[in-house]
């Protein structure tokens, strides 16, 4: 076991309670709770919240409804204004907020002040949206008629969050839902509550602002599963997004579904990229470190499979393997840390277990073990590994939330094709090639299935522009840019009579 110094450990309460105190959330609200808030950094407590109670939150949700009955006569231009008022608070509240993440999630300190920029992100592209839900007109076959698509406001939205994006999941639905006209009701993830007051805090200074919000357009339920069942059953709630793992989805998508509502489920991730013969080495081992080992392994697309090419993989393999020998994993404050903790012990265990199965399944593996830091006692921090694997079974089927990377060989193009489609998640991919036939078809209808396919850049970090999201076990959700604000409208289809006599549609005669 490595042992690494503890940089400041000790001292994170303190600073916890500063920072939410100049975000506009009162240390009093901090303490006094039955949730305790760890930092993964050092494991020690840095707050103890009051948990709303599935009555709390039912009442929440009816006090959001009312508000939404307003906040949509609203006009969307105007409601616009909110959100650009938000993205100055998030400006103006960047260092702070990111520092927050580095505490609460781990994160390394760019990933922490990247995590925000991402909430800035939105916002412009929220405001931008709001002068732009455009519906269609649409050709009739009767004379004298004019059809046309409005989109109007939906409701209550509920967002369910996972910890490890602890804020710019929230933004991507929020910014969007509140401009088309929605009120927003987040459970946050349990792991991370104490991000979450803070953006609710800096909402609120954006709604002071801006003036007339009404009371309650914006609410946050502190809590774990049960107050999550409680938005996901209220039937005052017509759309959730949820974000998490799979296991959640499959909870949360029939409870959706068996009252009708709306689903935008965001989950787990099994992302791979495919390595060509003609790849550009530099930029795929830049490429394939960031994905792979940032975040710990912590995000939805980390990448956790590399398909690498028989003529390629003696060349690439131990570049690889070199970076996850010396890759800086510690106190995500230091600035020369590029891997910090994974969330709690679980995180830790599962990690372990993932290991030991693909080594009962031949795999070969290099780093992986725990590395203390500071005591060491009550955080968990690994070494990156990466694993050989003689075939895509056993845990390289399954999403592993850890800086795993499972590497399998390939000789034909289409069995490459087939090992990044060949498990349940559908959520991002990649390849690296210079070969133009093989990009054109790894993006085809007949190359990657998943909801993110990209060439010559990695799975992860994309940006808000597009439309995010995956097909198969994760969920088939989409958030964010592109189109993905009419999940968060209910569409009207308005046809108009302007004539003078009433032909029905199809040739229907019915003469009275
Ligand atoms: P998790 O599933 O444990 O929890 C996510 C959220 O769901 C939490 O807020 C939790 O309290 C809530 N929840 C759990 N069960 C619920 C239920 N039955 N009803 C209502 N709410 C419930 O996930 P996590 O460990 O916080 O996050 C990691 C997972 O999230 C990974 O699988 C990762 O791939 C996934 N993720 C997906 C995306 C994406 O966009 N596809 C993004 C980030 C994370």
């Amino acid at each position: 076991v490595e042992t690494i110094s503890a940089g400041t450990a000790g001292a994170l309460q303190g600073e916890v309670t500063a920072i939410l105190g100049r975000l506009g959330v009162p240390a009093a609200e901090l303490s006094g709770g039955t949730l305790p808030v760890r930092s993964p950094i050092t494991g020690e407590e840095i707050a103890r919240l009051r948990e709303a109670t599935p009555e709390g939150a039912a009442h929440l949700v009816a006090e959001a409804h009312t508000a939404f009955l307003a906040w949509r006569k609203v006009p969307a231009p105007r409601r616009g204004e909110l959100i650009r008022l938000l993205g100055e608070e998030l400006r103006a509240a960047k260092t702070d907020l990111g520092r927050l993440v580095t505490i609460e999630a781990g994160k390394i300190g760019s990933e922490g002040l990247g995590e925000v920029q991402e909430m800035i992100d939105i916002c412009d592209f929220a405001v931008g949206l709001s002068r732009q839900l455009y519906g269609l007109t649409i050709a009739t076959e009767r004379p004298g008629h004019r059809m046309a698509e409005t989109w109007h406001p939906l409701g209550v939205v509920g967002v369910v969050t996972a910890f490890n994006f602890p804020v710019a999941v929230w933004s991507w639905n929020a910014a969007l839902a509140f401009v088309c006209g929605d009120a927003v009701v987040w459970k946050p993830s349990e792991k991370t509550p104490l991000t979450a007051l803070a953006v609710a805090a800096l909402f609120e200074r954006a709604a002071a602002r801006f003036g007339d919000v009404p009371k309650g357009l914006h609410a946050v339920l502190i809590g774990g599963r049960g107050v999550g069942e409680a938005l996901v059953d209220h039937p005052l709630v017509p759309l959730v997004s949820a974000t998490g793992s799979t296991a959640m989805g499959r909870a949360v998508g029939p409870r959706l579904a068996g009252r009708f509502a709306r689903a935008i489920l965001e989950l787990g991730g099994n992302n791979a990229a495919i390595v060509s013969p003609s790849a550009d080495i530099d930029i795929t081992v830049r490429a394939v470190a960031f994905a792979a080992m940032g975040t710990a392994g912590q995000r939805c697309t980390s990448l956790r499979r590399l398909i690498v090419h028989d003529d390629i993989y003696d060349t690439l393999v131990p570049r690889l393997k070199a970076a996850y020998r010396s890759v800086s994993v510690g106190d995500p404050r230091e600035a020369a840390t590029l891997v910090g903790p994974l969330i709690d012990e679980a995180a830790y265990l599962a990690h372990e277990r993932a290991l030991d199965a693909a080594r009962a399944e031949g795999g070969e593996v290099t780093g992986g073990e725990r590395i203390a830091v500071g005591d060491g006692l009550a955080s968990f921090y690994v070494r990156p590994a990466l694993v050989e694997m003689p075939a895509q079974t056993g845990p390289v089927v399954e999403e592993t939330f850890s800086p795993i990377l499972y590497v399998l060989r390939y000789s034909d193009f289409e069995d490459a094709i087939a090992l990044n489609n060949g498990v349940p998640q559908g959520l991002s991919s990649s390849l690296f090639s210079l070969n133009l036939r093989e990009a054109e078809r790894f993006l085809s209808a007949e190359g990657s299935d998943c909801g993110i396919a990209n060439v010559n850049i990695g799975p992860s970090g994309a940006e808000i522009g597009g439309a995010f999201g995956g097909e198969k076990e994760t969920g088939g959700g989409r958030e964010a840019g592109s189109d993905a604000w009419k999940a968060y409208m209910r569409r009207a289809t308005n046809t108009v009579n302007y004539g003078t006599s009433l032909p029905l549609a199809q040739g229907v005669t019915f003469d009275i």
